[in-house]
């Protein structure tokens, strides 16, 4: 083997009593959970809106862009349930570039992924502090779900991941909310066959155990659009994409079916400024059908303060430097439009 040893992993333990979850936040936490469950399985009416930047590489520009949400989220609360992003494990399609502050806590530095796991509960425990607003994340590596599993109220299982068993078998154990992307292919059965398989229940070796789930029937679907054969985008949030998605989930036997669409990614072939103009049609087309306004429970969105993307070498504060992101005064307005059609 050519690994090279560089640094020991503190335990999970270690980083938690190092960083421990605020008291004053574990019922909060609680409650937020509870209300995005209810929101999924349809109890609860409003919609929920998983939004924000790519990737959160700047500490102080997510805080400052998940406190704006705050704010906004406040004046649509009777409609909406807003989800920060916080993204801190990037998939990279060919394995380089930035991969996430739980990589680079700094992305002009060498990665250093002990310092990296810190890095990213703090930042995590910081923006739910001055928000209120437990956030999602993405399941990149599932070992390290327990560094953050106190603090997390959904986490999506990327398209390059949701074939991977480990992933699967993972959020099998989790008692939050999970999006199972569809794959980069577009094949619904990929992402189908992820959600039978995390809501059974398993026996796996996770983390140094052999350990035993019970299934996570909170595990739905994402839609985030395809790519083809030729390398060409392909949407998957038009009308008659969403009703055949939701036709097949109907009849798949899989609990608490719910469609979250990624408006961002193969659906706007990432052209951001088009994501407004696909969350109005996707909101269209619930109102004109009683099975999308039933099953399409929320949103992806990638939006962050200033629009667009810059190079991790750039220094635009509160700019993303993975995909290109929606800016925030299009994306308050965006929130009070969907609001008014929720
Ligand atoms: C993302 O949400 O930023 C992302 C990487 O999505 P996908 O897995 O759909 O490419
Ligand atoms: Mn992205």
């Amino acid at each position: 083997m050519s690994f090279e040893k560089l640094r020991i992993l503190p335990s999970v333990q270690d980083i938690l009593e190092r960083q421990p979850m605020p008291r004053n936040l574990v019922a909060l936490k609680a409650e937020r959970d509870r209300q995005i469950a209810a929101a999924l399985t349809g109890k609860d009416n409003r919609f929920v809106l998983i939004i924000g930047p790519c990737s959160a590489h700047d500490e102080d520009a997510v805080c400052d862009y998940i406190g704006r949400l705050a704010e906004v989220g406040r004046k649509v609360r009777e409609r909406l349930i807003l989800i920060p992003r916080v993204y801190t494990n990037k998939p990279r399609t060919t394995g380089l570039g930035y991969k996430g502050m739980a990589h680079q806590p700094d992305p002009r530095k060498e990665p250093n992924i002990v310092a990296g796991l810190r890095a990213i509960r703090g930042m995590h425990i910081r923006a739910l502090r001055e928000s209120g607003l437990t956030a999602a994340d993405e399941m990149l590596y599932p070992e390290n779900y327990p560094y953050l599993e106190d603090l997390l109220s959904y986490v999506t299982i990327g398209a390059r991941s949701v074939e991977n068993q480990a992933h699967r078998l993972t959020v099998s154990g989790l008692d939050i909310p999970v999006g199972a992307k569809n794959p980069t292919s577009g094949d619904l059965s990929v992402m189908f066959n992820a959600i039978a398989a995390a809501q059974a229940g398993h026996i796996f070796l996770y983390n140094g155990w052999e350990v035993k789930t019970r299934g996570n029937p909170l595990v739905h679907a994402v839609l985030r659009g395809a790519v083809n054969y030729h390398g060409q985008n392909i949407p998957n949030y038009h009308y008659e994409d969403l009703v055949f998605a939701a036709q097949r989930y109907s009849v798949s036997g899989l609990q608490f079916p719910a469609i979250i669409v990624d408006t961002n990614h193969s659906n706007s072939d990432k052209k951001f400024r088009e994501q407004p103009r696909i969350a109005l049609e996707v909101m269209d087309s619930r109102a004109r059908s009683p099975l999308l306004r039933k099953m399409v429970r929320g949103l992806m969105i990638e939006s962050f303060i200033k629009e667009g993307s810059q190079k991790p070498s750039e220094h635009a504060r509160g700019k993303s430097i993975t995909d290109p992101c929606l800016g925030w005064k299009d994306t308050e307005r965006l929130i009070y439009d969907l609001a008014e059609r929720a």
